[in-house]
């Protein structure tokens, strides 16, 4: 997770994380973001929260692409989120209800709760705030790194429901996951490369220096392109970690190495064969600065699923766990600060989303033709097939949850063709 190390180290991170953006970031937000950030990685570590340190007891921070500064925190070595989750949630740990969110119940201007589906049947839950915090979009693609529930659905509710979207196109693909058959993608950190790993090609050729000239520490972006032009090119593409010590590597990248042991990668003999996959959305819900949804009151969003403009055309590394900490308390806070409170209202409980027989099928060809047409390097021609495809299966008889895919394909799609222009992760090849 990145902090500013100090006031002083503020200018460059703020500077850092716009240069990544392309300039398209919302230089206030990012401002909140990196203001903010010692001040609350502080206080979590006063309330416990274990960050790495080095032998000497300091705190370790590391350096990801992109970055100026050595400003990046970690904790279980390579487990930062899972590590800051459980912290969190023992904080405060409570009773969770586990289900699917099909609807928002709306009417007029308000936003009274959510319908939910435990599996069997559905339910209302009301509430006084609501809280989009559903994560990314990684279901619409068929590389992904992202875990199978980060589904989409609550873009495309919020795109029935007309509320804004912003920045649909702007879709991060990470450039290094270990190339295996599964769907979700293993990820090889960015601090990997960071510590020294270099990328290489099946013609043995150390490649970077040819894209960009800060190698395999340009922007994600950047890195993702210059893989994909390789295997274009039908070369291999691999990591190659042979200049590690393997004790620093086992300590440092404790998942890592476990994976690979139980692939029988040997790093200091093997290279580890890599793809880039579809990562982080940066666009989403539009949100203000205090995460509220434009048109409706008493809805918020936050975290990956809302649009602030923080991470403009391309996330700086390690900026989204800091996102939803400063992000998520801002949110907090504006919601104790609100006075309005709902009147009581009941809404007609409906019955179990809709599914269909095809529904398989249909998700799996949506996932690749994003992932062909709508993916790293995009070009009108694609981007017009996929819109006439999207749009004709949007007249089909389609499930529940196939129906919402599509809807926030569509929006993607849109967006994508509208901006004719590259713009960091968005990247248009006008040659086709
Ligand atoms: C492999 C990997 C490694 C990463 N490493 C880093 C890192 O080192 N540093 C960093 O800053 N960022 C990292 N990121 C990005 C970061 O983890 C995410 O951006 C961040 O977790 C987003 O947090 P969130 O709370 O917004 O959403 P999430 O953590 O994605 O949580 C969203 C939750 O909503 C649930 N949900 C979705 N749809 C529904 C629905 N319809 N009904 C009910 N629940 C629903 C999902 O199941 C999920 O539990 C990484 C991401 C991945 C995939």
């Amino acid at each position: 997770m990145a902090v500013a190390l100090d006031k002083k180290d503020v200018e460059s991170h703020v500077d850092d994380t716009i240069k990544a953006g392309a300039l398209r970031n919302n230089k206030d937000a990012v401002e909140i973001l990196s203001n903010q950030s010692r001040e609350i990685i502080d206080s979590l570590i006063k309330l416990g929260m274990d960050f790495d340190k080095d032998q000497h007891g300091v705190l370790h921070y590391t350096k990801e692409g992109a970055h100026s500064a050595n400003r990046i925190l970690h904790a279980g070595g390579d487990a930062t989120g899972k590590e800051l989750n459980t912290f969190l949630f023992n904080q405060n740990p409570h009773t969770i209800k586990y289900g699917t969110v099909v609807d928002l119940l709306i009417e007029d201007d308000i936003c009274y709760g959510v319908t939910f589906f435990d599996g069997e049947e559905t339910d209302n839950i009301y509430a006084n705030n609501v809280v989009i915090a559903s994560g990314g979009m990684g279901s619409l693609f068929q590389n992904t790194t992202n875990a199978k529930g980060i589904s989409a659905d609550l873009h495309g509710i919020a795109i029935e429901k007309n509320i804004e979207m912003r920045d649909m196109h702007m879709l991060q693909f990470h450039p290094t996951v270990l190339k295996d058959d599964n769907p979700q993608k293993f990820l090889l950190t960015e601090a990997l490369r960071g510590e020294g790993a270099k990328l290489i090609n099946s013609e043995d050729e150390y490649f970077m220096s040819k894209y960009d000239e800060r190698e395999e520490l340009a922007p994600r972006d950047v890195v993702s392109r210059s893989i994909f032009q390789e295997e274009q090119k039908g070369k291999e593409v691999f990591l190659d970690l042979r200049s590690f010590d393997y004790k620093f590597f086992q300590n440092r990248f404790p998942t890592i190495s476990k994976k690979l042991e139980e692939i029988n990668i040997n790093i200091k003999k093997d290279l580890i064969p890599i793809s880039p996959a579809f990562h982080y959305a940066m666009g989403g819900i539009k949100t203000d600065l205090e995460g509220r949804v434009s048109n409706y009151k008493n809805l918020y969003a936050v975290g990956e699923a809302a649009s602030t403009m923080v991470h403009g055309a391309n996330r700086l590394a390690s900026n989204s766990l800091l996102e939803g900490l400063v992000f998520g308390k801002i949110v907090s806070n504006t919601i104790k600060a609100s006075s309005f409170h709902i009147k009581h209202k009941s809404f007609a409980k409906v019955g179990a989303p809709k599914k269909k027989s095809n529904d398989t099928n249909m998700r799996n060809t949506i996932r690749s033709m994003m992932w062909e047409k709508v993916g790293i390097i995009r070009d009108q021609k694609n981007l017009n097939d996929a819109l006439i495809s999207v749009e004709g299966w949007l007249k089909e008889d389609v499930g529940h949850f196939i129906r919402l895919k599509l809807l926030v394909a569509k929006e993607i799609i849109k967006e994508a063709i509208s901006h004719t222009e590259s713009q960091g992760a968005h990247y248009i090849n006008k040659d086709n």
